[in-house]
């Protein structure tokens, strides 16, 4: 470990403890206070070191300290570098994770997971939607259709991500609940605007995103154990 010393053509001195690669910093060096490239002079101090000091090279980190009483004051005194503030720029380990999909199963969505949420949503929404124009539906068969939908969307949306059983009864969840909560908002009303059929699917599909955590939750716990 070497300390180097570097005086910045602005005035600013600044000190960090290098382990040396080939002779020289392992990485750029810059003054914290204007940026200046301080990279040669940092080479400079490490090979008049390593001449006084046969020094080792483990890999390398670089710690810069700024004396922060001189900071941007222009009195001439050197002050001895102290750990005022201190700054690590090696890379920081970024912690373990386990590796989750925005939606909450163990990876990111497929082409054919995505297929798979249109394949919920899209019959519950857009049978609603007639609904909501005045197209008469039998309504047993919607329910068929939807639920239908539900099932092997959800299955789809998880297959390779998670359990199929599960994912099909969350779809099962989420498009008859999303097809219910419009076909109630939608009841007796004379216009109905889109975004409200929307937010409508959204709340009655809720339950069936809740379903969807809580299962999640069961399965990672199974899994870790
Ligand atoms: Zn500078």
């Amino acid at each position: 470990m070497i300390s180097v010393k570097v005086q910045c053509p602005c005035g600013q001195r600044y000190a960090f403890d290098v382990e040396p690669i080939n002779g020289r910093v392992p990485s750029p060096v810059a003054c914290p206070v204007c940026g200046a490239d301080g990279t040669a002079a940092a080479n400079e101090i490490v090979a008049q070191a390593l001449a006084a000091q046969p020094v080792p090279s483990p890999p390398a980190v670089l710690r810069v300290r700024v004396p922060a009483a001189e900071a941007g004051s222009s009195s001439g005194a050197p002050l001895p570098p102290t750990a005022a503030s201190s700054q690590t720029f090696a890379p920081r380990p970024s912690p373990p994770k386990m590796n989750i999909g925005k939606d909450g199963w163990a990876a990111e969505e497929s082409q054919l997971n995505k297929l798979g949420t249109y394949i919920t949503v899209i019959p519950a929404i857009l049978a609603a939607f007639l609904g909501a124009v005045g197209v008469e539906l039998p309504t047993m068969t919607v329910c068929i259709v939807v639920g239908v939908g539900g099932l092997v969307g959800g299955a789809l949306n998880v297959a390779g991500r998670g359990p199929i059983v599960a994912g099909a009864i969350v779809g099962l969840f989420i498009s008859l609940g999303g097809y219910g909560a419009v076909l109630w908002w939608i009841h007796d009303r004379k216009s109905v605007r889109k975004f409200e059929i929307l937010i409508a699917f959204a709340v009655g599909a809720a339950p069936g995103f809740l379903l969807q955590y809580v299962l999640q939750r069961v399965f990672r716990k199974r899994a870790l154990s």
